[in-house]
Order: structure tokens, then C-alpha cells, then sequence
């Protein structure tokens, strides 16, 4: 009776773990957040392992069906889409549920790519100290996270979709960003991978040439 909580590629297929791929072979079942998303990685590394679904919305019976298995004594493996299960996607919110049924089950991390640390890795911006901020909110709330990463001395980083990347950055140029080093991160490890760099105008200027499809990590000194 073991949950492994399995990292999965962020784009690129071969990044994934040795390690995690005897994992998911291994494991009875894997518990994936999208199974057409991860059948695409399943049918690249040939894993033949049964897979159930459990996402953000998943209700309480799936949660017990997959207790019911662990209790069974069966291994079972969580993805998520993409990168670490549980940054920003499903899985803590099912940890803590099996917990409070099974305190004593074993739960194991098999490390792997996640898109906010590779982002951090290339940033050449300081990583000793940084908040991670996960999605912004979309309204309520927006502004005061805002200027609080315009007022954080330690790096912030955040997730951004196509839709918002150009709005968010913009507010962040009206709210007084000033000279503050932008790093963003379109589409990392993925064919159409770019890596935006310079103050918050510099950034605007290159992204508003370019395409802004994908997904973007921003990280700003
Ligand atoms: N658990 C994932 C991780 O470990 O990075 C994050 C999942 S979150 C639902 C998805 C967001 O992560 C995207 O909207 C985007 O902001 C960011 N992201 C994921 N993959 C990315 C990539 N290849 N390039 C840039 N950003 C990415």
C-alpha cells in the first residue's frame, strides 16, 4: 500500500525519470488528471498500467474508491498534466482526504520537472529566497498581489495563461514596476520554447511583437 507522487514533462516526453517510469509500470493503477493527456506519455514509454481519473472536481466517492483501493494494499501513482502534481493542480487536496483515512500510508515523491523551478533555474536572477505566487487571482484580490511582487525583495514567480500574460504584465508597468529585471518563460522545454528578458517595458515591446500563445512562467527580480 504505497501513493507515489509522480513528476511528469512539462512538454518535452524525455523528461521523465528512470525512477518514474519503473514507478507508474509497477503501480496497479495510476490516478491521472486528464487520462488523454497522460495516455500520450503512457504510449510513449510503453506503460501498460490501468489509469483512473481524479481531478480538482472529483467528488468525494471517487476519493473513497481510490482510499478503498490503498486499503486493499494496492500501489497507486498520481499525475497531473503536467510538471509536479500538486504546484498549482489536483493532488494535495487528495493527500490531506487519504490521510485523515490512512495516516500511517507511506507516500513517496518521485521528482521531476516542475515549469516555476526551471523557469527559477534559467532565470540568473537571485534563488535563495523566492515566493512562489501559483495562478494570480483573475480579479478580486489581483492588484494587492500585484503590488506586492512589485514591493518583494526576495524573487516572485508566477503562472500565466496566453489570455492574461499581456494584461497582468501591463498592470504590472502601470502599477510601478519600474526598472525591476522581467524574465518570462513561453513554452519551456517545447519546441516553440522563447525566454523574454529585461525591464518590464523591454519585455512588453518583444512580447507585443510576438506570438503570446503557450504557457508562461514569469519571474521578476
Ligand atoms: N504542476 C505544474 C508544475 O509542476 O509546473 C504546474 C501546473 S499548472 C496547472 C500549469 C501552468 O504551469 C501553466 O498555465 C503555465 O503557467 C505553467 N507551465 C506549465 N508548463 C509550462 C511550460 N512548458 N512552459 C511554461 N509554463 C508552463
Amino acid at each position: 500500500m504505497k501513493l507515489y507522487i509522480v513528476a511528469t514533462p512539462i512538454g518535452n516526453l524525455e523528461d521523465i525519470s528512470f525512477r518514474a517510469i519503473r514507478i507508474l509500470k509497477e503501480v496497479n493503477f495510476i490516478l491521472c488528471e486528464d487520462t488523454r493527456v497522460t495516455r500520450i506519455l503512457l504510449d510513449r514509454h510503453e506503460i501498460k498500467t490501468p489509469t483512473i481519473s481524479y481531478f480538482q472536481h472529483s467528488g468525494m466517492a471517487k476519493v473513497n474508491q481510490i482510499i478503498d483501493l490503498l486499503k486493499q494494499g494496492k500501489d497507486l501513482a498520481l499525475v497531473s498534466d503536467a510538471g509536479t502534481p500538486g504546484i498549482s493542480d489536483p493532488g494535495n487536496k487528495l493527500i490531506e482526504l487519504v490521510l485523515q483515512e490512512i495516516p500511517e500510508l507511506k507516500i513517496e515523491p518521485i521528482p521531476g520537472a516542475c515549469a516555476a523551478i526551471s523557469a527559477l533555474s534559467i532565470s540568473g536572477l537571485p534563488t535563495d529566497k523566492f515566493v512562489f505566487y501559483g495562478f494570480l487571482p483573475h480579479k478580486k484580490g489581483k492588484e494587492t498581489i500585484l503590488k506586492e511582487i512589485i514591493n518583494n525583495k526576495f524573487t516572485s514567480v508566477f503562472y500565466e495563461s496566453t489570455h492574461r500574460i499581456l494584461k497582468t504584465l501591463n498592470k504590472l508597468k502601470e502599477l510601478g514596476l519600474g526598472d525591476k529585471q522581467v524574465v518570462v518563460c513561453r513554452e519551456l522545454t517545447k519546441k516553440f520554447e522563447t525566454i523574454y528578458r529585461g525591464n518590464i517595458e523591454e519585455v512588453l515591446n518583444k512580447l507585443e511583437k510576438d506570438v503570446t500563445k503557450g504557457e508562461f512562467v514569469v519571474v521578476i527580480g
